[in-house]
């Protein structure tokens, strides 16, 4: 199919290119967007068979399911059938942002959005283009990572255009994503509320409203053979450069000196700046050593770089693992499939 880009520079100076998009997701087609978190793809999150052409689309398991994105609280009633003291506490200190609350659906949302469970995952984003995209089209718009299923998530149009060419009716380019990383999922439908993913919302900034929250051991540990996941996309291999990932968790000099070690293996490094000026292998740098918001909006585009730089096999520097940096530091296990070396 013949995919549309709409290049976006602002909801005030290109009205019409995002209208043009708006309609799209109306008629139940597919507009990949700029969110503060990643680029989503979208379709309307009521009409059950423009969320099915999603999982077409970015070869997505059927049994994950999707984020829907709201752009007013008006909506909410309409998709949770509960919406808990937790959820309201949340919603007015971080909403609009990048925060997704799993919440019991109601009979509107279809299976195709929930994979069949009885909850749903919400999100109101900050980004203004999405949430105008999503006012202009007066639904509830479901919208996973615009990315193929597997590799990393987008965070520019052009990383949509590599991915999603002729898969997609439209790709809205609204320049690059701030947070960076995929927004922080928590569920409250439980006794206490859990993190099932971390993200731009930190769990200190979590407790700080609502007291106790516990982090789903599989955010930072393989799942076990059998084991039943709190989130479905805990089970997927994520944000994957086609390389050989692994993670070295080690001061800077410790780590320098492990890569520089096994130069004649053809590795490539992930980085902090600092690091460059002393490494003798081929790197990527992804952020600033002490800035983990840094290293969140520079993590998917390094990795889409080393697949770009032909790598095979990648040693990356471990980030640190509180604050923002336990995402980045979840999403690099996730891309090197749980393999650390401790130094
Ligand atoms: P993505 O949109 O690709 O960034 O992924 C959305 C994430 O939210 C996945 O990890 C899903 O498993 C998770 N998710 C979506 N809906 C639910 C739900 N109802 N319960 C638990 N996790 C969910
Ligand atoms: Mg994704």
């Amino acid at each position: 199919m013949e995919t549309k880009i709409f290049k976006i520079a602002s909801i005030f100076e290109n009205p019409d290119e995002l209208q043009q998009a708006a309609d799209i997701l109306a008629q139940g087609g597919l507009v990949a967007f700029p969110t503060e978190t990643v680029y989503g793809l979208g379709a309307d999150g009521l009409n059950e068979e423009a969320v099915r052409a999603i999982y077409r689309a970015k070869g997505r398991p059927s049994d994950n399911p999707l984020i829907l994105h709201i752009c007013d609280t008006e909506m909410l009633p309409l998709l949770a059938r509960e919406i808990p003291e937790a959820a309201v506490r949340l919603g007015l200190e971080f909403w609009p942002g990048p925060l997704t609350m799993v919440l019991p659906k109601t009979d509107r949302v279809p299976d195709a959005v929930s994979g069949g469970l009885d909850t749903v995952a919400i999100r109101f984003p900050n980004n203004l283009i999405a949430r105008e995209l999503i006012r202009r089209s007066g639904k509830p718009i479901a919208a996973p990572s615009a990315n193929l299923s597997g590799s990393p998530s987008p965070t520019t149009a052009q990383h949509c255009i590599g991915d999603l060419m002729g898969r997609v009716q439209a790709i809205v380019d609204g320049g690059s994503c701030g947070v960076g990383l995929e927004s922080t999922v928590i569920s409250l439908v439980g006794e206490v509320p859990t993190v099932l993913r971390p993200g731009g919302i930190t769990v200190e900034q979590l407790r700080a409203v609502l007291g106790e929250v516990r982090v789903d051991p599989a955010v930072t540990q393989p799942m076990e053979e059998g084991q039943k996941a709190s989130s479905p996309g805990m089970k997927y291999k994520h944000y994957a450069p086609k390389a050989k990932v692994v993670l070295i968790d080690a001061a800077r000099e410790a780590f320098i000196h492990y890569v520089n070690d096994r130069k004649d293996e053809g590795v490539f490094a992930l980085c902090f700046s600092e690091d460059l000026s002393d490494l003798q292998t081929p790197a990527v740098c992804y952020g600033e050593q002490e800035n983990p918001e840094d290293q969140a909006r520079g993590l998917f585009s390094a990795l889409r770089q080393l697949d770009d730089l032909g790598a095979q096999l990648v040693f990356a520097h471990c980030p640190v693992k509180d604050g923002i940096g336990l995402a980045v530091y979840n999403r690099l296990l996730r891309a090197a499939a749980f393999e650390v070396v401790t130094l």
